[in-house]
């Protein structure tokens, strides 16, 4: 009987919650929402999991002692409060974890030697033109899997007519017709066709920013403008198809549409 008297004297009074009451109500949820930022790790991950985001990935970085770096993503109640200190140290630590690795310059040359086309890229970040020597030497792979060269670059008596200084727009590699055509970096391809210009059957590469290259006298031709080729694919066969005189590959590396001499970029 007291038991029921004092239920309901408590289910009477609380409707009526005098404004004391009500401010210090407010005070106790400000009080619990700046307790949370102190909440343990564990129970961040366990919050994560409840949510159901990021559950496997957050449980399995815990073991690895990573898993407040992952529950940045999952806990957005968390996140939405800037001022949480364990989020704080944890991206704290993730900086000096990043700083603490050396920074070597010579880095990414070492991964570039691995992947060409991110050199080149790197190299291509300003326009083919301004490209120093330096850093275009070495960028263009091979366009034939053995480079026999038979005449090179810039003036010279062309071997059709006799002319006497002329240019020669491009190296000129001997190489037995219907032998691989290799592309010498990704990109795109622009030009598939015969040259009535004396390139006989031709494939023009585009590798963005200026630079293109292009194969020449093939007497077969294996891929269709506006097709990706990765570096080393091959793109056609050796041939002597237009002006030439036998078997071989004229290979030409364009700079913004001007023939530049290709030793510079192999
Ligand atoms: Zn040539």
């Amino acid at each position: 009987m007291s038991d029921a008297r004092a239920h309901g004297r408590r289910r009477a009074i609380t409707p009526a919650i005098p404004p004391l009451l009500s401010s210090r109500r407010e005070a106790l949820a400000l009080e619990r929402t700046s307790i949370k930022p102190q909440v343990s790790a564990a129970h961040m991950l366990r919050r994560s999991v409840a949510n159901g985001a990021g559950q496997k990935l957050g449980l399995a970085l815990a073991v690895t002692g990573l898993a407040l770096a992952v529950t940045v993503p999952s806990a957005a109640s968390l996140a939405a409060n800037p001022s949480q200190p364990l989020l704080a140290s944890a991206s704290e630590s993730a900086v000096t974890a990043a700083s603490d690795v050396p920074i070597s310059f010579a880095a990414p040359s070492v991964s570039s030697a691995l992947n060409p086309d991110g050199k080149l890229k790197a190299t291509l970040a300003v326009k083919a033109s301004n490209v120093s020597p330096q850093a275009a030497k070495g960028t263009l792979s091979a366009p034939l899997a053995e480079l026999v060269e038979s005449s090179p670059f810039g003036a010279r008596i062309n071997p059709l007519t006799g002319a006497v200084g002329e240019i020669h727009g491009g190296k000129d590699f001997a190489v037995q017709c219907s032998t691989a055509v290799l592309a010498a970096a990704g990109g795109t391809v622009t030009y598939a066709q015969w040259h009535e210009f004396g390139g006989g059957n031709r494939v023009v590469v585009d590798h963005g920013n200026g630079l293109a290259t292009t194969y020449n006298h093939l007497s077969s031709i294996g891929v269709k403008v506006g097709q990706k080729v990765e570096r080393g694919q091959q793109i056609a066969l050796s041939g002597t198809t237009g002006n030439s005189t036998g078997c071989h590959l004229h290979f030409e590396v364009m700079v913004d549409d001007t023939k530049v001499d290709p030793q510079g970029w192999l």
